[in-house]
């Protein structure tokens, strides 16, 4: 189902080249949130269960690479001589297919990569395992995948099932509309269709709107880009990283409204090892640490302004 929105993706790519990222009037992606609008109205109500941005406590000083400890997850990824990142192939800046190359590149691919290298010191020893946004949790579970980067946003009812890395980026919903529409933000939608990805939050989000919005599915945000363009829905609605990308491949499309939700991104885990989400959040405490967060935040949004500081670690134990 995905494939096609390759074709999609090379025209983003000229129209990125050729304008720099535009299409996109709205606050840009991954800006502090300090400076974003505080959600607002009952979309923004959250599961307070849990802390869902606390993640497990790194344990002493992280193993050199091909070092891994005997018995833990992360000697038999090594044993196995690749690490498994489930991903998409549709999210441009984040996870997509690069039409030039045949590689899926982004943010979150990097992510996975800095994984690797600190497992192997060598971040191409990495399989990518394009997946359904609805198979984000149920991949880490079975074990098909070792580590999901996906723009998947840590929540409690995730929890349930997945462990979450620290929290790596902090994303909003918002909405894509088409360029002619006078439509503000999500609440002047109300009985129009809008568009977000089966398994996403964005679907729920859009369903808790008191404007009442129609939420329609598809499988990934590509396909509702093209329903999009089909005229079969009206709008689109998911967090303000994934619509930068569709705005930039659709010059008649815009993204209004302040964020009316928070989407703060982890990697996802499965819950059976957690030496492993320790090794992980070590990793990116490095990586907060030694600039290597903001080079990377450079090197996929520096378009977009200068890198705000990464996500503040937050653990549980
Ligand atoms: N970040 C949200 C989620 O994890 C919505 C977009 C997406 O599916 O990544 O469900």
């Amino acid at each position: 189902m995905r494939a096609r929105v390759t074709l999609v993706a090379v025209a983003a790519l000229s129209v990125l080249a050729a304008a720099g990222c535009s299409g996109d009037s709205s606050p840009l992606p991954g800006r502090p949130s300090a400076s974003a609008p505080a959600p607002t109205g009952p979309a923004a109500a959250v599961d307070t269960s849990c802390n869902p941005r606390a993640s497990l406590k790194p344990t002493g000083a992280l193993p050199a690479p091909g070092k891994m400890p005997a018995g833990t997850y992360m000697a038999e990824i090594f044993k196995r001589g690749r690490l498994v990142l489930g991903t998409s192939q549709d999210t441009l800046l984040f996870s997509s297919r690069n039409p030039f190359t045949g590689k899926v590149e982004g943010f979150d691919v990097d992510m996975g990569r800095q994984i690797a290298q600190a497992i192997f010191g060598d971040p191409d020893k990495i399989q990518i395992k394009v997946i359904g946004y609805d198979k984000r949790v149920s991949s880490a579970v079975d074990g098909s995948v070792d580590i999901v980067a996906d723009t998947m946003t840590a929540n409690c009812a995730r929890w349930k099932d997945v462990n979450f890395s620290t929290i790596y980026y902090d994303a909003g919903q918002k909405v894509l509309v088409s360029s002619a529409s006078k439509a503000r933000s999500i609440n002047d939608l109300g009985g129009k269709k809008v568009c977000a990805a089966k398994g996403s939050t964005s679907y729920d989000n859009i369903a808790k709107v008191p404007a009442k919005p129609i939420a329609v599915d598809r499988p990934g945000f590509g396909d509702c880009l093209v329903a999009f363009q089909q005229n079969e829905v009206d709008a689109i609605s998911t967090d303000d990283t994934i619509l930068v990308g569709l705005a930039a491949q659709d010059p008649y499309a815009k993204v209004v409204g302040p964020r009316f939700t928070e989407e703060p991104y982890g990697m996802a885990m499965n819950n059976d090892h957690p030496e492993f989400t320790r090794f992980v959040n070590a990793v990116l405490a490095r990586n907060r640490a030694d600039g290597t967060w903001k080079a990377t935040y450079e090197r996929w949004l520096g378009d977009f302004g200068a890198a705000p500081q990464p996500p503040v670690a937050e653990y549980r134990d």
